[in-house]
């Protein structure tokens, strides 16, 4: 039987003192995208947060592609680069003198810039398509304290699709985006998944879409089951 690629078991998580998440137990396998809802305050944030690593938990394992998240959150670099996270904010210092393609770029190295970039064939073809892909081909040049909300999200999702991934996370991704766009951001992520085998995760408050893109739905991060939708 293929590996999971994202398996979390009976995890729980605190903010200070308070239990933000409570015994949650969840498995994602490729070619699926699941949803998790809620109210505001739920844990929804803070479930996504423990997986990447930037929350420690209190109990629990989470595993990625078979490989478990140590306590300090360690996890091996290889499967790191598998993992691509849209968050809900993106929070930059406006006077990084930095260019769409550029940024988009790093995403590529992931692991440290290797300027100039430019000369580097491959690198240039994969931020040409990851652009293509969400249509902002046309804001290449363009420094990204120039972008829109709706722009940055784009950028942001071309950032996450320069390279190949196994596992998706996405904080209310498509806030932001006209409806144009939205509706290209679900197909894209129906390809991911279904072309290519990615497993999505996502939050979001926006029941109507979960129903019409999602295959499962996790609707607590207290202990509750995941139930299928369909
Ligand atoms: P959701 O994403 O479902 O809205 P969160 O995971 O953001 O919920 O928050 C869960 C609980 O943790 C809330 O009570 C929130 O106030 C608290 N919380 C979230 N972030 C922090 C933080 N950085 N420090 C302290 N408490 C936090």
């Amino acid at each position: 039987m293929a590996i999971p690629i994202l398996e979390i078991e009976d995890l729980s998580v605190d903010r200070g003192t308070y239990p933000a998440v409570e015994q949650v137990s969840l498995t994602l396998n490729a070619g699926t995208n699941t949803a998790i809802v809620g109210p505001n305050g739920a844990g929804k944030s803070t479930l996504i947060e423990s997986v990447l690593g930037i929350v420690p938990r209190r109990t629990g394992e989470v595993f990625i592609l078979g490989h478990p998240l140590t306590r300090k959150a360690k996890l091996d670099q290889r499967v790191r680069q598998q993992v691509a996270y849209l968050p809900q904010n993106f929070l930059f210092d406006r006077r990084i003198p930095i260019q769409v393609e550029e940024f988009v770029a790093l995403g590529w190295h992931r692991l440290g810039v290797q300027f100039p970039w430019s000369h580097q064939k491959q690198c240039r073809l994969a931020v040409e398509e990851a652009l293509a892909r969400v249509d902002a081909l046309s804001l290449r040049h363009k420094p990204i304290s120039k972008l829109s909300g709706g722009e940055t999200k784009r950028i942001l999702l071309s950032y996450c699709l320069v390279r190949p991934r196994r596992l998706l996370i996405l904080d209310e991704a498509p806030a932001g985006l006209d409806i144009r766009s939205e509706s290209d951001f679900y197909q894209l992520l129906h390809q991911l998944k279904t072309e290519q085998g990615w497993a999505i995760l996502q939050i979001s408050h926006d029941l109507d879409m979960v129903r019409r893109h999602c295959d499962r739905i996790f609707d607590s991060v207290r202990g509750a089951q995941s139930r299928d939708l369909f």
